[in-house]
């Protein structure tokens, strides 16, 4: 079994317990590595050691295009190094590899080079108050920060955040979901090879309830950016009140992907599939998960749907030709199948897949074992229904029918959530109109899950604080405006 270590003040270590976890490939189900079981004193170490770090000056030292010249590097690094961290990415969390690979990592770093420009970019302004004042501000950053990252999408989060929470000059102490934890300890030996100085990324691994705990209650990070639960997200507000961190929530969803009669069927239905089960299962927070669909047009896309669904290959994630892989964790795949069964429970109609690993195997399937739910569609006529409303994070979506433009509008809004919304027409005028009233912080018309690291991302609602990822403010998000005023007259 492979191991893996805390990267604490540029060191290796275990956890000051000694405790370790073991880690599970998805799509067995077995067991594969083992990595620290920390807890509050490692945390307090690696927060330490971010202090050091920072206040060394060996990082805010250095001129923004000296910076700016380092992230181009490690930029250049990680994407030399897609092929060997998508493998662990893919084996840890099952996501599939031609994703991993060939979307997820390139991507980051064209992402950390787009940082870097924005570091040298970095601007405050002045301010005509009155004769003899000069006023001004200035963008500093806060200090020692931290990260706490889902098991989603591990590496695409790791990346960005920490290298837009550097490009503002900072520290920062990661913290992994304790599930998807071994291809972010092994991406910081990029690091090492780059000669960043030691203490100023660290990553402690361990259980949200202990790690991720401490580091919202410590007084000495001024700064968590959090990418996970609304449940979560919550509960790390209210830790956080100790010192009045700054937070950047970016929190679950249930987004609706609208489809009215005029869309063109053939992109919605490709478009409406990938935006719930393709690659990952639908373990996605800006899933497609509530199919609203013009009743005049219900039961012919609901069919057209349902078989693109059902040609969906579902396997093994390293293999090249998979759809669709995993469910990430035997957590979450509990998760699913206790929705499956409500979903039945609750009188929805189911219109393709429910099945489960044991099933498909039984039905033929060449699967190992692991966590597999095949791509499912219920049918519901209630927006009320739990799995109307509940974030499910894997392949299910309800699909309902409405009458009118205002109906799919109300329908759309009405949950607590506001993360992302499609919409699927040819009418120009409808597109604006229907986009303008839908609250949420993402809106895609005819395309879905589309996204670029210039383009702000956050959630309205109970899916975000209204922070912003991204776009050409994303380092502000780590930085403290000062407003200077002189007297000069
Ligand atoms: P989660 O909230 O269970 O865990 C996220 C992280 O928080 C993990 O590292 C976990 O260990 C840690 N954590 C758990 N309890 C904690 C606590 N009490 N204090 C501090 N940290 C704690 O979420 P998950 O199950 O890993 O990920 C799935 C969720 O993430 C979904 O709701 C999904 O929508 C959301 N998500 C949101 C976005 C976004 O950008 N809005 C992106 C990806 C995932």
């Amino acid at each position: 079994m492979q191991e893996f270590l805390n990267y604490i003040g540029g060191e290796r270590c275990p956890a000051r317990s000694g405790a370790w976890l073991e880690t599970v490939d998805p799509s067995t189900g077995q067991a594969w590595a083992r990595i620290p079981a920390s807890g509050a004193e490692d945390v307090d170490v690696a927060v330490q050691a971010a202090q050091r770090a920072f206040d060394s000056g060996a990082w805010t030292g250095l001129s923004s295009a000296e910076r700016a010249a380092k992230l181009r590097a490690w930029a250049d690094a990680v994407e030399a190094s897609a092929e060997w961290l998508s493998e662990v990415e893919t084996r840890d969390n099952g996501r599939p590899l031609r994703e991993t690979r060939f979307a997820q990592i390139p991507g980051a770093a064209m992402q950390i080079r787009y940082l870097a420009g924005l570091a040298e970019n970095l601007q405050g302004s002045t301010v005509d108050i009155r004769p003899g004042a000069f006023a001004y501000t200035r963008w500093e950053p806060v200090g020692v920060t931290a990260l706490i990252i889902p098991w989603n999408g591990p590496l695409p989060v790791f990346f960005a955040k920490v290298a837009a929470s550097l490009a503002a000059g900072n520290a920062i102490v990661v913290k992994p979901a304790q599930q998807a934890t071994a291809s972010i300890l092994e991406a910081t030996r990029l690091f090492d090879e780059l000669g960043f100085p030691p203490g100023l990324v660290n990553v402690v691994s361990g259980r949200g309830s202990e790690v991720g705990d401490a580091i919202a209650g410590h007084p000495g990070i001024g700064k968590i950016s959090f990418t996970g639960s609304t449940a979560t997200g919550r509960s790390i507000m209210q830790r956080a009140t100790v010192n009045i961190k700054n937070l950047l929530l970016e929190l679950g969803g249930k987004s609706p992907n609208i489809v009215f009669a005029d869309a063109d069927l053939d992109a919605a239905v490709t478009g409406v599939s990938a935006g719930i089960f393709t690659p990952n299962a639908g373990q996605a927070c800006v899933a497609g998960s509530r199919v609203l669909v013009d009743a005049s047009i219900y039961d012919e896309f609901l069919e057209r749907l349902a078989a693109h669904a059902a040609s969906i290959e579902v396997g093994d994630p390293m293999d090249l030709s998979t759809g669709m892989g995993p469910i990430a964790n035997e957590a979450q795949y509990e998760t699913v199948r206790s929705y499956l069964r409500l979903g039945r429970e609750e009188g929805a109609r189911l219109v393709t897949g429910g099945h489960t690993t044991e099933e498909l195997i039984k039905d033929g399937s060449p699967l190992r074992g692991g966590f597999y739910v095949d791509p499912t569609l219920f049918a519901v006529d209630d927006n009320r229904l739990r799995i109307s409303q509940e974030e499910i994070f894997g392949p299910v979506a309800v699909a309902l029918p409405f009458n009118s433009e205002e109906q799919a509008i109300e329908l759309a809004n009405d949950t607590p959530f506001g993360l992302a919304a499609g919409l699927w027409t040819k009418d120009l005028r409808r597109a604006h109109r229907v986009t303008d009233r839908l609250r949420a912080g993402n809106v895609w018309v005819n395309t879905y899950k589309a996204m670029h690291w210039a383009l702000p991302f956050g959630g309205h609602k109970q899916s975000g604080n209204g922070g912003t990822a991204n776009g050409s403010t994303a380092l502000h998000e780590w930085m403290d405006p000062k407003a200077v005023w002189m007297n000069v007259g």
